[in-house]
């Protein structure tokens, strides 16, 4: 997608060897605009695949697959990382280990929100080592539900997380992929849509 790769560019900064800050416009401010671009082209990417429900992780998940799931017209879900009170029925959960917080926590949903017949497209602000999308697919498993793809908003393709997702027979849709931060230049390959 050119217009987010250009604003990756132009806002980015690379921290370290493999992490990369987007602030600017998507993990802390959020630019309404280009979420609802990038939403639009997630749905037309999965537009004949008949996607019941929209599901991410708390935070910087949330305001893209917001937006796709309004282009798709179905709800959207969060896996929450932090057990709540009023959390009393039914809940799945994973194990996932963070990579910028290198810390694990268990990610929940609630069992009434997912079905058997649902059909899931997977939304996430970044793919580095697959863990959080692996939790998430665990967890919509659990419920006897379909993934139907992992849509990722910055792949850093150097990292194993494709890879991981594709071995189950998950597709990854990546709308910017990194292939290396070298010497603080950031070098794209083709994109998935
Ligand atoms: P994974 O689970 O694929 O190893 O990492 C994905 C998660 O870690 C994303 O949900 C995102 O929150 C965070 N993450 C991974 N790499 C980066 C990065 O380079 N920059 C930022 N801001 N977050 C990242």
């Amino acid at each position: 997608m050119e217009l987010l790769e250009k604003r990756i560019l132009q806002d980015g900064n690379i921290l370290g060897k493999d992490i990369l800050k987007v602030d600017q416009f998507l993990t802390h401010q959020v630019d309404y605009k280009l979420m609802k671009a990038i939403g639009a082209v997630f749905a037309d990417h999965y537009a004949q695949a008949g996607i019941t429900k929209v599901v991410t992780i708390e935070a910087s998940g949330i305001a893209p697959a917001l937006y796709a799931a309004e282009a798709l017209n179905v709800p959207m879900i969060f896996a929450k990382k932090h057990k709540n009170i009023t959390m009393t029925e039914g809940i799945l959960t994973a194990e996932v280990y963070s990579f910028t917080k290198q810390v694990t926590s268990t990610v929940s949903i609630s069992s009434k929100f997912l079905s058997k017949e649902d059909k899931v497209l997977i939304i996430d602000d970044f793919l580095a080592n697959g863990q959080a999308a692996k939790g998430l697919i665990d967890i919509i498993g659990q419920a006897g539900a379909s993934v139907v793809g992992v849509g990722i908003v910055i792949e850093k393709s150097f990292q194993p997380g494709r890879s991981l997702i594709e071995e189950s027979g998950i597709p990854v849709t990546s709308l910017a992929r990194i292939a290396s931060f070298e010497n603080g230049q950031l070098n794209f390959m083709e994109a998935d849509a």
